[in-house]
This record gives C-alpha cells, sequence and structure tokens, in this order.
C-alpha cells in the first residue's frame, strides 16, 4: 500500500521532518490526498481546498504541488476534515471525506475524530495502525464544481506604501494597511514594532526558527 509515490513508512518519516509529528490527521490526509489524486482525470492542472486549516493542508502540500505559498492551495476553513481537488480552469473536482458512518466499524479512529477518549487514554502507536489498515475505508469521495470565480483574485493589486508602518501593501486594503486599521495580531504600536529587540531580549534560534 502506498501513498502517492512513497511507501507508508516513507511517507511517514516525510511527514516528521515537515509536520513535527507523525500525526493522525496526516496520515489519514495522506489516504484523502491519494484518492482524490486517482480520481481526477490524468493531465488536469489541478489546485486544491482545504476545509480545515489542522493537519490536512501538509498532507497535501506534501503530496502535490499545491502550496499556500504559490496559492494553488487555499484554506477554506469550515472545520471540516475534508479537501477537494479541481481543475483550476474549469472547476470540476474531487471532494474527499472522513466519512462518520464508515467511522462507526472503526472505534478507535471514531474515538480519537470525535475526540470521546482522554489524551492519556489513548494509545498512539495502536491508533496509526488502525489508520493505516483502514486506509480510504473511512472516506468517501464527492463529484463538485467549484465557483472558481466566487473564490476571488489570488493577485494582490496595486501596492501602495502604509503611511504609518512605512511597509508596502495591497492598495485596494485603504489608505493604510490592515494591519494598523487594527485588529491585527500584535497588541504593540507601529513605532514599537519598528524598534528592534529590547536589550537582553534572547533571539531564538532552532528548527523553528530556522523554517520560517
Ligand atoms: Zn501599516
Amino acid at each position: 500500500m502506498n501513498i502517492g509515490p512513497y511507501t507508508i513508512d516513507d511517507y511517514m518519516h516525510l511527514v516528521k521532518s515537515f509536520h513535527g509529528n507523525v500525526a493522525p490527521g496526516l496520515i489519514i490526509g495522506g489516504f484523502m490526498v491519494d484518492l482524490a489524486m486517482k480520481n481526477i482525470p490524468e493531465g488536469v492542472l489541478f489546485d486544491a481546498i482545504s476545509e480545515t486549516s489542522s493537519c490536512l493542508p501538509d498532507a497535501i502540500q506534501l503530496l502535490t504541488p499545491c502550496t499556500v505559498g504559490n496559492g494553488w492551495l487555499r484554506v477554506v476553513n469550515f472545520g471540516r476534515y475534508a479537501l477537494c481537488l479541481y481543475d483550476k480552469y474549469q472547476g470540476d473536482g474531487v471532494r474527499v471525506f472522513m466519512d462518520t458512518k464508515k467511522l462507526q466499524d472503526w472505534p478507535e479512529i471514531r474515538d480519537w475524530f470525535f475526540k470521546l477518549k482522554a489524551k492519556k487514554d489513548q494509545d498512539p502507536a495502536a491508533l496509526r495502525d488502525h489508520i493505516i489498515e483502514a486506509g480510504t475505508e473511512i472516506l468517501s469521495l464527492g463529484r463538485v464544481h467549484v465557483d472558481i470565480a466566487g473564490l476571488g483574485k489570488k493577485g494582490k493589486g496595486a501596492i501602495a506604501t502604509c503611511p504609518t508602518c512605512n511597509e508596502a501593501y495591497p492598495a485596494r486594503d485603504g489608505s493604510s494597511c490592515l494591519a494598523c486599521q487594527g485588529g491585527g495580531p500584535y497588541d504593540t504600536s507601529p513605532e514599537e514594532q519598528a524598534q528592534g529587540p529590547r536589550p537582553g531580549l534572547k533571539v531564538v534560534t532552532g528548527t523553528k526558527a530556522e523554517k520560517d
């Protein structure tokens, strides 16, 4: 049994180096991508949608040419464990999802997926084995058509310089960048952000920092 061009073992090594750990969701995600790819016509240039931001986008990025960075993968976060690969020009595609009905035959996977078991009572190795044994048997597939126009343009359009932070941003966002309009993740003022690290603040190095 393979996942894309990889043996299960090779895929799990790949997952570990990219994702940090062999998360159950990424093993399932591997089977999902594999199933979807086998069901789109050969030679079709496809884009991808992940309906969740957890785990699944990484399986897509590992097994297809679609990444968040190149714009071929979009995360439309419905919180559903589902993905879609579709013809990037025509919109015709396949959608693969975790089938809750089929999950009833796989109680260990179901209990993990629905968080019915406390973490301390879980057996990660057994769960992994069950997931590999189940393969695509817990998945279902449907045909979909993607409203490509409704997804919105990928391009940024004209670029302006923000009068507050002096950084470049898409001009269509308004007279200043979205971060300076408020609502960003930082509770630090643009002036503070422009300063270097405070003296005594340790600079973080290591795998995480290097990856970014
Ligand atoms: Zn700004």
